[in-house]
C-alpha cells in the first residue's frame, strides 16, 4: 500500500505572522510491490497557511491571498 506524508522542505521566518514557518511537500511513497518506482510529490503548503488565510489581510501565494508574493522564493 502506498504511503502518503507531509515533509518539511524549507524553513523561513515570515514577517506576516512574525514566526518561523515551514514549506511542506506531500510525498507519496510507492507500495512495496513497486520497488523501482520513486516517491512522488503531489502538492505543497505552508504550515501556517490556513490560519494566515483567515486573518483578513492579504499575505502570500500559499494563503491564496496574494499570488505575487512567495516568502519561500526569497534568498536568505
Ligand atoms: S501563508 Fe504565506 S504569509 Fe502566511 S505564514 Fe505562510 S508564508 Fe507567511
Amino acid at each position: 500500500m502506498a504511503y502518503r506524508t507531509w515533509q518539511t522542505i524549507k524553513v523561513r521566518y515570515c514577517h506576516h505572522v512574525d514566526a518561523q514557518v515551514d514549506l511542506e511537500a506531500q510525498v507519496i511513497y510507492p507500495a512495496d510491490l513497486l520497488p523501482d518506482q520513486g516517491p512522488r510529490v503531489s502538492g505543497h503548503r505552508c504550515s501556517r497557511a490556513i490560519a494566515c488565510n483567515l486573518d483578513g489581510r492579504s499575505s502570500c501565494v500559499w494563503a491564496g491571498t496574494n499570488p505575487a508574493y512567495d516568502p519561500f522564493s526569497e534568498t536568505i
